[in-house]
């Protein structure tokens, strides 16, 4: 059992040096009160008359910081006092105080309080001592509150001005990868438009142009793609990938013969349906079997599984190309990186479509990794959350 310690045990801590007859005014003017806990006893900006000296139990002192925000200044307890700051000043309260546990208190109302205040130094002495420290937490408080906001003001400032730096570092890489395609498919149309060309290099120059033509196509298209993925967050639904393979495979059929690049898919029998938005999958799974077929030997196997285990769905994209050496694998999920040459060999591609595969993933919450070995080969793993109901 807890016993409620009696205020003239009480009082002398929270005033010490205060005389016996003191004492007796306090008591004789106060009245002991008890509240439950989660009772608010000073609110906030209220304006309200009575002072506050605890007996039992503990009080919480908070403070609003903005409109969503408040903040725990400190527990009170037995032999602590509050309230006394709004009395002095005739001002609102300056904090919210709510009874922690259940507490007794003994409360004075203004005009008690003022005339202790008045006949007692002891309590005057006290009640300065304990504004002027309070006032100095006040001060410490805010200080360090400004220099929380300084750093997160220079944090935000740093983002801001790196955000407008990538900005202005991708419009310089669109208007670069647009300038060669467009300035080749130019260059080609204003001969074309001469009538000077030999009939015999025609062909050429028509198809060179057409393919020039589809990349800024293709170009355009992934930019308006990467914008939209990043702003859009589609609504997720039950993706048979089984079904996305299949089609992935249909629309590489004939790229991956002219390579003679044998592709298959081998898929869990009972494959689990993943969680996510069709196309954007569909549109990550093109870019790896893009990248399988391009890096791969003329007569190279690539290979797409599916399979399920608990709540995941595991898509493997397994090529044996040229592979990607530890020193730039960090980098391939970069925007526009790409590599154009190994070898002899020259690749086509700007270097957008494993960001996308990239970040399409991380929008389902799923991760794509790779594991390769330069001259054997690569294999692009995703894996996504399963469908749930
Ligand atoms: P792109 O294919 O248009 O060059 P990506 O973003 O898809 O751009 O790929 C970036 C780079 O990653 C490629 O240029 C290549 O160097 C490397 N890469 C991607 N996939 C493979 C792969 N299957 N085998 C070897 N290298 C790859």
């Amino acid at each position: 059992m807890t016993t409620i310690r009696t205020p003239s045990k009480i009082i002398p801590r929270a005033f010490p040096g205060i005389k016996p007859k003191e004492i007796e005014q306090v008591i004789s003017k106060s009245r002991v009160t008890t509240y439950k806990s989660g009772t608010v006893l000073c609110r906030e900006n209220a304006v309200e008359q009575t002072f506050y000296m605890i007996l039992e139990g503990d009080v919480e002192v908070s403070k609003g910081i903005n409109q969503q925000e408040t903040r725990l200044l400190k527990t009170l307890t037995a032999g602590d006092f509050f309230g006394e700051m709004a009395l002095i000043h005739n001002a609102p309260r300056a904090a919210t105080v709510t009874a922690k546990t259940d507490v007794v208190v003994l409360e004075l109302d203004k005009a008690e309080f003022d005339q202790i205040l008045e006949q007692s130094p002891s309590v005057s002495m006290a009640m300065v001592h304990e504004i002027s420290q309070r006032l100095r937490q006040n001060d410490d408080l805010a200080i360090e509150d400004l220099r929380v906001r300084a750093a997160e003001l220079a944090d935000a400032y740093q983002r801001l001005s790196e955000e407008d730096h990538t900005r202005r570092e991708l419009l310089t890489n669109i208007a670069h990868e647009l300038r060669t395609p467009l300035m080749a498919a130019n260059g080609y149309l204003q001969i074309l438009q001469k009538g000077t060309l030999p009939p015999e290099q025609m062909n050429e120059a028509i198809n060179t142009t057409a393919r020039n033509v589809e990349q800024i196509v293709t170009l355009v298209n992934d930019i308006l793609f990467m914008q939209e993925v990043e702003l859009v967050m589609p609504e997720f639904e039950p993706v048979d990938l089984a079904a996305i393979a299949d089609r992935v495979v249909e629309a590489y059929a004939k790229k991956a013969l002219a390579r003679r690049v044998r592709l298959a898919v081998r898929k869990d029998r009972h494959l689990t349906p993943a969680a996510g938005d069709p196309r954007s999958l569909e549109r990550a799974l093109t870019a790896l079997v893009d990248n399988a077929i391009k890096f791969s030997p003329n007569g190279g196997d690539v290979e797409i599984s599916l399979t399920s285990r608990a709540d995941q769905v595991l898509v493997l994209v397994k090529d044996e190309g040229i592979g990607i050496p530890p020193e730039i694998r960090a980098r391939i999920f970069d925007r526009f990186f790409h590599v154009e040459k190994n070898g002899d060999h020259l690749f086509g591609g700007l270097g957008l479509g494993l960001s996308i595969a990239r970040q399409v993933i991380q929008q389902h919450k799923g991760t794509l990794t790779v594991e390769s070995v330069v001259g054997r080969g690569s294999t692009f793993r995703i894996a996504l959350p399963g469908w749930r109901r």
